[in-house]
């Protein structure tokens, strides 16, 4: 496949807005495909190069792009940064930026999907000192060859904001009625193999090929998460439930076959090298060919310390010994998908539970398993002081479905009114703050789209100013006089009072009294909340106050 017929596509999926039409639109071009375009066109649909387990990133922030469209164009960085300012998309501004040059350039080679996919592979390969001029030179021969169309998509997937209306589940039902297989089996490979290029290759193949997928140590799967629920909203079926402490650490994966271990984060980074202490733990207590699912706390004096003590861990590149040294680092096993060759996922929870025991021990979390309020009303109470975020309740005979928000797993803790937002500006501060962002522009989800929703101010430290300062700096896509606005990568939990409706945002809602919590480095801007769950509050709240 041509980019340009797949830059024309998308300028056409992007106008199209119903569901169906985008779907018929889809499975017409994936029938059309090559095996070889297949796997790529899932990926740069999704705007996702390459499997997030694979560990390949790009590493392309707004500077590296404007040097080399200052190349391309021979036009200066700030008339670069002047026109995006004035478009609002840098990929916009980009096929704006190219249009004029192309009336010059007579000469263009065909790029094909592969021909991008090669140069994508290229930039994410690139390390070391020189990996910034690296990067430029492959951008700059990638944009030189391209049509302005062209351009506005490899910009938009260069910055990894690449928003064009299709999410999981559309490619999901396109995928199924190209190859006349069944949605359910398409969802059930991808939750397995977690990669829609190699699910549609199986799609290809049949059914067959769908369902016997399995998981293999080293491609992590996604983490299943949980919903907010009440303990008599779960007891309802009538049916005991597992009860479980819900730790304020961080969740990993940890996978060990032929004596190779690796451990993963939330976001499916790989963490090892961070975090030998609890690898030699888990290496010496497990036996090999095992995934298991869990969380790592930072324990000081027997008590927990807060979870950003184990993300910074995580994060640690240097001096980790020591780090190891200092803070104890305790695994909590709650799950097993994986054991001696044999996919564990589709046996139900308690089945799971029972092999998990077996083989880990004394790293396993505890559990209650109990049909009655008030006893586990009274473990909800123990977890609370004995320092833990609440409890997680369990179905007993749910099976583990992989990157699901589901109702088989509901998380009871305080109340708290927060919400993790995507931070998509700044304005400059004043007076002793003039030096770094005073305030930042926070959005929630809506589809594919960031829609502004409140203002945050207060609930910094100045050193948390000034970390995020130098952080932001290469995020940056534009600037409107104090307003700067970022390429969105960063999440904030941010508490407030209430939630109103105002006329100041798009999105019709805003909040009031916001202070910032903490930065939420374990939660891709995917994961941040929607407006969805606003107006759900919204209404959840005004219901309760109407009828008090
Ligand atoms: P929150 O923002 O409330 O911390 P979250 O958005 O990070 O939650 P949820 O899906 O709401 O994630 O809650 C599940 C998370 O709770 C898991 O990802 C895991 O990190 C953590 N957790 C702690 N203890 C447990 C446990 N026993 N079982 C499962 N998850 C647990």
């Amino acid at each position: 496949m041509l980019f340009l017929n797949f830059a024309e596509l998308c300028s056409r999926l992007e106008k199209i807005s119903g569901r169906l039409d985008t779907i018929a639109l889809l499975s017409e071009t994936i029938c059309s495909l090559s095996e070889e375009d297949l796997p790529h066109f899932c990926r740069l649909i999704l705007g996702k190069p390459f499997p997030e387990w694979s560990g390949q990133k790009l590493g392309v922030g707004p500077n590296l792009l404007y040097e080399a469209v200052a190349y391309v164009t021979g036009k200066k960085r700030d008339e670069i940064i002047d026109r995006l300012s004035r478009v609002g998309d840098a990929g916009a501004a980009v096929e704006d930026l190219l249009s004029q040059k192309s009336q010059t350039s007579f000469f263009t080679v065909e790029l094909s999907l592969s021909d991008i996919m090669a140069a994508l592979l290229e930039i994410s390969v690139t390390e070391g000192g020189r990996s910034q001029k690296e990067k430029v030179r492959v951008i700059q021969r990638l944009l030189s060859n391209a049509s302005p169309l062209e351009g506005h998509y490899i910009t938009a997937i260069l910055l990894e904001d690449f928003r064009i209306g299709i999410g999981d589940g559309n490619l999901r039902e396109a995928i199924a009625r190209a190859f006349s297989v069944n949605p359910d089996l398409v969802e059930y490979a991808n939750q397995v193999r977690n990669d829609m290029g190699e699910v549609a290759l199986l799609a290809k193949q049949g059914e067959t090929a769908l369902q016997s997928v399995r998981l293999v140590p080293f491609h992590p799967v996604r983490m299943m998460l949980a919903r907010q629920g009440t303990i008599s909203g779960v007891l309802e079926s009538g049916n005991p439930v597992a009860v479980e402490y819900k730790y304020d650490g961080a969740r990993f994966q940890f996978h060990k076959q032929n004596g190779r271990c690796r451990m993963y984060s939330r976001r499916l980074e790989e963490v090892t090298a961070a975090m030998p202490d609890v690898v030699t733990l888990l290496n010496d207590a497990l036996p090999d060919d095992i995934i298991v699912d869990g969380e790592v706390i930072a324990v000081r004096d027997g008590r927990p310390l807060p979870f950003q003590t184990v993300l910074r861990r995580f994060r640690r590149k240097h001096n980790v010994a020591e780090a190891a040294d200092a803070i104890t680092m305790l695994p909590n096993l709650f799950d097993i998908l994986y054991l001696d060759g044999r996919m564990l996922i589709d046996l139900p929870f308690h089945i799971r539970r029972e092999k998990l025991c077996k083989v880990a021990g004394n790293f396993v979390t505890p559990q209650l398993v109990s049909d009655n309020e008030s006893e586990i009303e009274a473990y909800y109470h123990a977890a609370l002081d004995a320092g833990h975020e609440g409890v997680m309740l369990k179905l007993q005979d749910s099976r583990y479905t992989p990157g699901v928000r589901g109702k088989d797993w509901v998380k009871i803790k305080p109340e708290a009114d927060t919400l993790d937002l995507v931070v998509t500006g700044a304005e400059w501060g004043e007076g002793k703050r003039a030096h770094v962002f005073g305030s930042f522009l926070l959005s929630v989800r809506d589809e594919e789209k960031l829609i502004p929703i409140s203002r945050v101010a207060t609930g910094f430290s100045d050193e948390q100013l000034a970390w995020l300062h130098d952080t932001l700096q290469d995020d940056i896509l534009r600037k409107d006089g104090k307003m700067v606005y970022f390429e969105p990568r960063l999440v904030f939990e941010v508490g407030y009072s209430e939630i109103q409706k105002s006329p100041n945002y798009e999105g019709g809602y805003a909040l009031r009294f916001p202070r910032f919590i903490e930065l939420r480095e374990d939660k891709d801007i995917k994961e941040a909340n929607t407006t969805e769950d606003v107006t759900d509050r919204y209404i959840q709240t005004h219901k309760v106050q109407n009828e008090s």
